[in-house]
């Protein structure tokens, strides 16, 4: 920052900018030549240690410095008169710097969790001082609002949610943290006894979608008229907009794209000044979002389901005879080697999640996020060979292969190779939508030889977790006021889980199943999945469907081997894990099912032995119709 080159320095460098006098280069160059060499180090740079006590808690809470807080923090104690003053004074003015910097993008989130981390640190001093001062004159330190954050019922991912939290509390919000997969009652009791003033609603997988338009329905009911926040993966404006919103005729729904952007929001929110302003724009931007989503006409043209099936990939099966696994049944994995996985790791998502956008290893020479993608990459690194060294976390997996064919868009599985017994069903959809000539609608079944083909087929699933033991260890931090790195810890933990599952995979290709040996890639072509044969995941594109989970946590006894269980919305929890279906035939492909008629869905429910409206709200985000069940629209204006 412009302010905090010396002054010195300063006046030759301004000198040579601004050409204030002849020997401006010479003197530039004479300075360089005496710094030359000398590597500045961050920690041992301790000039800013002579500054005012504001000033040094102003510099800890930008920098991120912990080391000398709490002695800056009673140095200030004693000045003031009340020691509240402390917090609604310095540590206050560096935090406003702090958000001050991070809205106008001098400041990345990692930078601003290690600052929450410097504030938490500083407060934590002064409680008990403040506590025996509230004592004595009842007088509190008064936050701007209180907010009420949860991951919905069914859903386990709070990596985004707790920086929420953090960025929010060190810009001086309450806010109460009720955790992962809490039930809409526990959400509005908490909001009435706290008093609080927003609450803000998290979700990773689509169910979350419906659990949180339940939680608006709720408020409604209940007459609430706080405003709701959505955020998280799957939520989106035009959900909020067409789904939430239109529930919660009292208060108002508000999208929030991210973390970076949640201050801003709330801020607008409690502001007395500004919130008929704000929630005036969101509603008009919302009753746009509505008109525009009932205006728009699908052109998509879809087929009938027994014409898309008839357009299936019609894979000449005489010419192929697939691989035997080298076992069939079950494989279980435990304490698997960390090192293997560290090595795996693609780390484009892992910036990602700390808002940083750019793609590994590219990132480092960003303009803008480079040296901030650095310093985390170095933080991650340290962590990383803690959690190895210490074997703090546990990675764990069953892998499975199975005889099986196909039957229309249904894989049987069956009990041995005599292939008589069925033993489980996995059904698969199909797209609907109309192709170009010559591209087939594909199903997930397409891979699989058909029964009548008399081809002997067969078809694999895992569920890998690294999460074993992260959640404890990231909330040792959590405890000691370290947010940092507590979400770095389950960042790692989820980038451990999607290693293993890409290295595991590697292992079925090569020995497990045995159908590419040979096969020989760096880790850039495996992240770019340029293997033969496919690790379709329940609840993505090609296979939509969450229920679709309890299937295969059956065939693999996936519970008792690994742990890993599956939450009423088919969640894993732990919340580092991966699971899905191995296809290898050469032509597999991922692919997106889309959306799909009330024709399939009627079938696809026969099939599964599902009732017609519960099957709907599980495909909800894939109905090409507005199921009768999910109807009542109230907001109009
Ligand atoms: N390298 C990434 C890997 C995860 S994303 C990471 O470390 O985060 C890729 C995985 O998502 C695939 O292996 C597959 O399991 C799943 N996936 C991607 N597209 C899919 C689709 N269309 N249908 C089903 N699963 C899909």
């Amino acid at each position: 920052m412009y302010e905090e080159v010396p002054k010195d320095l300063l006046v030759l460098i301004e000198d040579v900018l601004f050409n204030r006098n002849s020997e401006a280069t010479e003197r530039l160059t004479d300075a360089a030549e005496n710094v030359k060499g000398k590597k500045k180090d961050k920690k041992d740079d301790l000039e800013w240690r002579a500054q005012a006590v504001e000033k040094r808690l102003e510099h800890a809470l930008v920098k991120g410095i912990a080391d000398f807080v709490e002695e800056d923090v009673e140095e200030a104690r004693q000045r003031a008169s009340k020691p509240i003053e402390v917090i609604e004074g310095p540590l206050m003015d560096g935090m406003n710097v702090v958000g001050d910097l991070f809205g106008a993008g001098k400041m990345f989130l990692p930078q601003v969790v290690k600052s929450a981390r410097v504030m938490k640190k500083a407060v934590a001093y002064l409680i008990p001082y403040i506590e025996e001062e509230k004592r004595r004159s009842g007088r509190a330190h008064e936050a701007k609002g209180k907010v009420i954050m949860a991951t919905v019922k069914g859903d386990v991912h709070d990596i985004g949610k707790n920086i929420v939290s953090v960025v929010l509390r060190c810009n001086n919000y309450d806010v109460i943290d009720l955790g992962v997969m809490v039930p809409a009652e526990r959400i509005l009791e908490a909001a009435r006894e706290e008093d609080a003033d927003i609450i803000g609603l998290s979700g990773l997988i689509t169910p979350s979608l419906d659990e949180m338009v339940h939680v608006a329905k709720e408020m409604e009911r209940t007459g609430f008229d706080l405003p709701l926040l959505i955020g998280g993966a799957t939520t989106s404006r035009m959900h909020t907009a067409v789904k939430i919103d239109p529930q919660y005729d009292r208060g108002q729904a508000v999208y929030v794209t991210d973390a970076s952007r949640s201050v801003s929001v709330v801020s607008q929110l409690l502001s007395e000044r500004q919130r008929d302003g704000y929630i005036h724009e969101v509603q008009a931007d919302y009753v746009k979002l509505r008109d525009q989503h009932a205006g728009r006409r699908d052109r998509t043209q879809r087929l009938r389901l027994s014409e898309a099936r008839a357009n299936r990939l019609a894979i000449q099966w005489d010419g192929h005879t697939p691989k035997k696994p080298s076992f069939l049944g079950l494989r279980t994995f435990e304490r698997y080697p960390l090192d293997e996985l560290v090595e795996r790791i693609d780390w484009t998502p892992f910036f990602h999640t700390w808002e940083l956008h750019a793609s590994y290893p590219r990132i480092f020479q960003d303009e803008v996020v480079g040296e901030q993608a650095r310093e985390l990459f170095d933080d991650a690194q340290e962590m990383l060979g803690r959690i190895v060294q210490e074997k703090v976390i546990e990675a764990r997996s069953v892998v499975g292969f199975f005889p099986a064919n196909s039957v229309g868009d249904d894989i049987e599985v069956y009990a041995d190779e005599s292939r008589t017994e069925v033993v489980e069903v996995i059904h698969t959809l199909r797209q609907q939508s109309k192709k170009a000539r010559g591209r087939p609608n594909l199903a997930l079944a397409d891979f699989v030889a058909p029964k009548d083909s008399g081809v002997v087929d067969y078809v694999g699933g895992f569920v890998v977790t690294a999460g074993i033991g992260a959640d404890a260890f990231a909330k040792s931090f959590e405890d000691a006021g370290d947010d940092y790195n507590g979400i770095m810890v389950k960042a790692l933990a989820d980038r451990c889980a999607e290693a293993f599952a890409e290295r595991m995979h590697e292992r079925v290709r090569k020995e497990l199943w045995g159908y590419a040996p040979e096969e020989e890639y760096s880790n850039e072509e495996l992240i770019k999945e340029s293997y033969r044969g496919i690790r379709p995941a329940p609840g993505y594109p090609a296979c939509p469907d969450h229920t679709e989970k309890k299937t295969l946590f059956r065939m693999l006894e996936a519970e008792e081997r690994t742990g890993v269980r599956l939450t009423e919305a088919f969640a894993m929890w732990p919340a580092s894990s991966v699971s899905g279906w191995y296809f290898g035939h050469p032509e597999a492909q991922y692919f997106g099912v889309g959306k799909i008629d009330r024709d399939q869905v009627e079938d696809y429910a026969r099939r599964k032995g599902i009732a017609l409206p519960f099957m709907e709200r599980w495909l909800g985000p894939n109905l090409s119709y507005e199921p009768e069940s999910a109807r009542p629209v109230k907001k109009v204006g």
